[in-house]
């Protein structure tokens, strides 16, 4: 009974068993038995199971592994073989585990296989894997970086964004942290304040700093998650990092963006840059939301990008300390409208005004600033001022000269005559030469008034510039003295420019003598010439000029130089810092006097101790204007026996002329006036060869006579003598058609020299 109940029991299990069992010979590797449930795994009835082997229920290629486990489950009693690929009936294949164990049955020992269908864990485990895979994957192609930390935030892994993001390497963060090298040692509370609250679960999302291996700082945002066991422990943080370096900058440019839009419409703007002043559009705290291009093009025509959202003290002068001064901080604390002045330090001198636009609630919402450059006003406005402080000196000045210069010319003509009259050995002599030297440095006195008041025409020639200083070199040394240096350095080329030669070299012997006085303890004086193009830039940092090519001398000095004051008065005429009877404060007004009717510029740049520097720009002429050079004047003036028709209303002058001209040998016929002139020539029309007449005199001008007289002779040879402005502009006529004039005082060997070349045809 027992041992039936106990076969029954046997069987019911062996036909119910879920896992399949076989039992094979462990010989031939046949089956013997089957049950239910491995019929139904292979697909083949029970008894053509009997019909099969080992052998025939697994794929050929895994055989060999099946007959080892075979054997090694039926020796070791005992054998787990996993995994183990079957062929069905059908030849489809499946998985199973299978536990070989040997069975004793009446002395045979029989192999007894049990096998459980594990193809569907299989599947699943494949799943999983893929999963894993697929996961892995996908973070390894993160562009955010991620990495895994232990319950104790130490990092177990991250993937290659993040790596690529900070620029350390896995084995250089793999022992580190945390603090992690990452960290920016000026942000590390933050972060440690962050991790503490991730640890904590206050908080899952961080924007923080972190440093790349460079140093260089970024801005990330950081998303945190943790996961945990089943005891609801932590025991992985995950956590991603993005790099928002580019986001910042475009959000940024949205903002931007935004706000010009809400404010400024594009029509508006496009308004705005055609102005001439720089506009800018600035937040109560001073940075640009918007500037126009004219102020985009006085900072810098690249700036354009970087310029919003920077401080406009940055961005423009760089100078947070012009702030006090500037409309707009003024205009954010009152809260309307401000104007004013900056002198920024490179010198720029701004106009400001500042308009507040308030907002809904009544505050300051934006401030609209308006810039305009009044440098280069500044300066025109100070040249007018010295030109009008010069016409006024230089009128009175030429009011003066003009009864100065006759009085003179009666001085030194008598002088010279009475000394053509004197016996070579006279004791008297000697008086009379002092008397004309004093006279003459009158004379010279008198011209630079003339020449600074502009009331001396200048009779400018072609000439090279290099030749007329180093003409000049022997008197500058003599000037300068031994006790200084004096060098020359000239340009490698010839320098043509328009210029009365005599005038320029008053200009040099006028800079020379202050160069001088400037080095009493001796030093070195230099005069170099070159040539320069102007163009706007120097144009619009000195405040004036015109552009085009510029014969450039340099005069310096390494005397005492001055201070900024005195610097800017020293060409005002009776400006001088030298002691009474030393200095007449007019050698640098008849320089600048000079140098103006030369269509030309004169700049100083001195610093006291240093020494000075003079600039003088002389506009340079083309090649095609200089091609009729004029001959040379004639050597010694001589006489003749010519005669002369004489006009000059000043009695003295009158006298003095026919005495000069007689004693030469001329025949001279005198008339009072231009009347008198026209007159006299009709009478003796057949003597006279040569008119001198003075411009200005009562009843006919000396031009009003001489076209009279030409109407009987076309041709007749003329000679003008002129006073001073009322002339200037029939001088300046008489000048553009070729004719000769002589200007007060006249010296008598000039106006014999004159009168000879004339009568000659030698023009000059
Ligand atoms: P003056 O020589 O009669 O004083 P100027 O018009 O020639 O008059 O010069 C005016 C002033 O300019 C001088 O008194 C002097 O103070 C200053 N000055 C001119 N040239 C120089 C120089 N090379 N170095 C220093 N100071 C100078
Ligand atoms: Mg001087």
């Amino acid at each position: 009974m027992e041992t039936d109940n106990t076969e029954e029991m046997f069987r019911i299990i062996f036909e119910n068993a879920l896992d399949g069992i076989l039992l094979a010979d462990f010989e031939t590797k046949k089956f013997i038995i089957s049950n239910p449930a491995i019929c139904r795994m292979l697909g083949y009835s029970s008894e053509e199971i009997t019909q099969l082997g080992v052998m025939d229920i697994h794929p050929e290629a895994d055989i060999p592994y099946v007959i080892e486990q075979f054997e090694k489950g039926v020796r070791t009693e005992n054998s787990l073989a996993a995994d183990i690929p079957v062929k069905r009936k059908d030849g489809t294949i499946f998985y199973a585990d299978i536990k070989i164990s040997p069975v004793e049955i009446a002395g045979k020992t029989y192999a007894l296989g049990i096998s459980r269908d594990v193809t569907e864990r299989r599947k699943n485990e494949q799943a999983l894997r893929k999963n894993k895979e697929f996961i892995e994957n996908l973070i390894e192609a993160m562009n955010d970086g991620f990495s895994v930390l232990d319950a104790k935030g130490v990092r177990i892994m991250a993937n290659s964004a993040f790596y690529r993001m900070t620029d350390f390497s896995e084995e250089e963060l793999i022992n580190a942290g945390p603090p992690y090298p990452f960290w920016p040692p000026e942000y590390m509370d933050d972060i440690k304040a962050a991790f503490d609250k991730m640890k904590r679960r206050e908080a899952s999302d961080f924007e923080l700093t972190f440093m790349r291996k460079n140093g260089e700082r970024f801005p990330v945002i950081i998303s945190t998650s943790c996961v945990k066991n089943e005891q609801g422990e932590i025991t992985n943080y995950l956590v991603i990092f993005r790099d928002i370096t580019r986001r910042k900058k475009a959000e940024e440019l949205l903002r931007q963006q935004e706000n010009k839009y809400h404010i400024l419409s594009q029509e508006f703007q496009a308004l705005l840059d055609t102005i001439p002043d720089g506009i800018v559009h600035l937040s109560p705290d001073l940075r640009i939301i918007w500037a126009n291009k004219t102020l985009m093009k006085q900072v810098g025509p690249d700036e354009e990008a970087h310029l919003t959202g920077k401080h406009c003290y940055e961005a423009f002068w760089n100078y947070k300390m012009l702030c006090d001064q500037c409309s707009a901080v003024r205009s954010v604390a009152s809260s309307s409208y401000e104007s004013g002045n900056i002198v920024t330090p490179d010198g720029k001198i701004l106009e400001l005004r500042a308009v507040p636009i308030i907002g809904k609630s009544g505050s300051v919402e934006s401030i609209i600033e308006v810039i305009r450059d009044i440098t280069e006003h500044r300066k025109l406005e100070e040249q007018l001022r010295q030109a009008l402080k010069m016409e006024a000196v230089g009128q009175l000045a030429g009011g003066i000269a003009h009864d100065f210069n006759n009085i003179l010319t009666a001085i030194i003509g008598y002088g010279q005559v009475t000394l053509m009259r004197m016996e070579k050995d006279d004791p008297h002599r000697l008086n009379i030469d002092h008397i004309l030297e004093a006279a003459d440095r009158a004379a010279h006195l008198t011209n630079d008034l003339l020449l600074f008041s502009r009331k001396h025409i200048s009779d400018r020639k072609h000439a090279d510039l290099n030749k007329i200083i180093e003409k000049m070199e022997k008197f500058l040394k003599r000037v300068i003295g031994e006790d200084i240096e004096c060098k020359t350095i000239l340009h490698g080329q010839p320098i043509h420019i328009q210029a009365d030669v005599h005038q320029l070299e008053q200009v040099l012997m006028n800079l020379a003598t202050n160069a001088r006085d400037a080095m009493p303890q001796g030093g070195t004086f230099t005069v170099t010439t070159a040539q320069v193009d102007i163009h706007e830039d120097f144009i619009s940092a000195h405040g004036y000029g015109r552009p085009g090519t510029y014969a450039v001398i340099t005069i310096s000095d390494t005397g005492k130089g001055m201070d900024h004051e005195t610097s800017q008065r020293i060409f005002d005429p009776f400006f001088t810092t030298k002691d009474a009877g030393k200095g007449t404060g007019l050698g640098l007004a008849v320089v600048y006097g000079i140098i103006k009717q030369h269509d030309g510029y004169i700049n100083v740049y001195s610093e006291p101790g240093t020494g000075t520097t003079f600039r003088i720009y002389l506009p340079v002429i083309a090649a095609g204007e200089y091609e009729h050079e004029k001959a040379p004047d004639a050597e010694q003036p001589s006489g003749g026996t010519e005669t002369i028709l004489l006009a000059e209303d000043d009695d003295t002058l009158r006298y003095l002329a026919k005495i000069v001209l007689e004693q030469v040998g001329y025949q001279v016929i005198a008339a009072v006036d231009g009347a008198d002139a026209v007159k006299q020539y009709i009478e003796n029309k057949d003597r006279v060869q040569i008119l001198l007449l003075d411009l200005v005199m009562p009843k006919m001008s000396g031009k009003e006579a001489y076209d009279e007289i030409r109407k009987i002779t076309p041709d007749i040879k003329t000679v003008f003598v002129s006073g001073y402005a009322p002339d200037m502009i029939r001088q300046k006529m008489l000048l553009d058609i070729g004719m000769s004039i002589m200007f007060k005082p006249v010296a008598p060997m000039e106006l014999l020299k004159k009168v000879r070349n004339v009568l000659d045809g030698i023009r000059g």
